[in-house]
């Protein structure tokens, strides 16, 4: 997998909890410009609790001159809401959404699931109701979605996510590259051509990323979770090593030539920078 295009990369933020969050986030996008992002993302909470945050969090981020996408999941919606907001995100101007489905909060049954399912029930909705109007970007799992039954099912629930009228796909993080260009290759291999831009997550925290990667289904290789288990609440080394990983994983990433790089920066300007800088850009 090669190709000429010049790599886009994307930021992607959570809608801070608070003023002085507020002020960090300010802040940190500030020296996140150094990377030019083609456009940035804001998380979105399922069952909708950060709906106004996001809004605001999008309109925060557009005022410092980017191209905002707010995340839309469906899960715990009625079409009626799904509706009123993808309005409001047109009406102030936002031309760019992430589509995805979301997990239902936990203690919630599956009467409150909403109207929609599946994310490729929310891109053909988004669609009918608002044409060409949004670029979709949807989620992409190399590694397999944790609730799929196989990796056939999955592959064959992207691409019908796809056909539904996504313009393009971020990966769940990964740390093994061959996971990426097998999914891309078996994508293509169905005649779907979107640009799938690998999402990246900096490693800051040992136990948050073990957390996060049982949660959604990432690997994290056993010599990679042995070195930073050893480091214990040596933050220092773990940025250190953290670091050095990524940015190798994303060197194998853009040399060979991928379409992009999404950043999960989770609102942390150093852990991004930090990549950044080691890629030399
Ligand atoms: P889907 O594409 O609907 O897939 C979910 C599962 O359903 C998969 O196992 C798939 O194989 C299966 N499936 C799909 N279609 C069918 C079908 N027709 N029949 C049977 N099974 C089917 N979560 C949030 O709450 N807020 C966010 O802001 C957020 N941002 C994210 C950004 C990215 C880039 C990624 C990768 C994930 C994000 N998530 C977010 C997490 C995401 O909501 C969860 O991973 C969720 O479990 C699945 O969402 P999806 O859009 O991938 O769902």
């Amino acid at each position: 997998m090669t190709s000429q295009v010049t790599p886009a990369f994307s930021l992607e933020f959570f809608p801070p909890r608070d003023a002085a969050a507020q002020q960090r986030l300010v802040d940190g996008a500030k020296q996140m410009l150094v990377i030019e992002p083609h456009y940035v993302s804001v998380t979105f909470g399922a069952g909708g609790s950060t709906r106004d945050g996001t809004l605001d969090t999008v309109r925060t981020m557009r005022g410092l001159g980017c191209d905002a996408a707010p995340h839309l999941s469906c899960i715990g919606s009625s079409r009626d809401d799904l509706k009123a907001l993808l309005q409001r995100y047109r009406d102030e101007g936002v031309r760019r959404i992430v589509a995805l489905r979301g997990d239902m909060p936990s203690g919630m049954g599956a009467s409150a699931a909403g109207a929609l399912h599946h994310a490729s029930d929310l891109v053909e909705f988004i669609r009918q109701e608002t044409g060409d109007w949004f670029h979709i970007e949807v989620a992409a799992y190399p590694e397999m979605h944790p609730q799929a039954s196989g990796p056939e099912k999955d592959l064959a629930h992207f691409v019908h996510k796809v056909r539904a009228g996504a313009n393009s796909a971020i990966t769940q993080y990964f740390f093994n590259a061959d996971a990426y260009f097998d999914f891309v290759d078996r994508v293509q291999a169905k005649g779907v051509n979107i640009p799938i831009v690998p999402g990246i997550m900096p490693i800051t925290n040992y136990t948050q990323l073990m957390r996060f990667s049982e949660m959604c289904g990432a690997e994290v290789p056993r010599w990679i979770r042995l070195r930073l288990a050893e480091m214990g609440d040596d933050k220092e080394s773990i940025r250190a090593f953290g670091a050095d990983v990524v940015t190798s994983l994303c060197e194998t990433l853009l040399d060979n030539g991928v379409p992009g790089l999404h950043f999960y920066t989770l609102n942390n300007a150093e852990a991004t920078l930090s990549i950044w800088r080691g890629l030399g850009r």
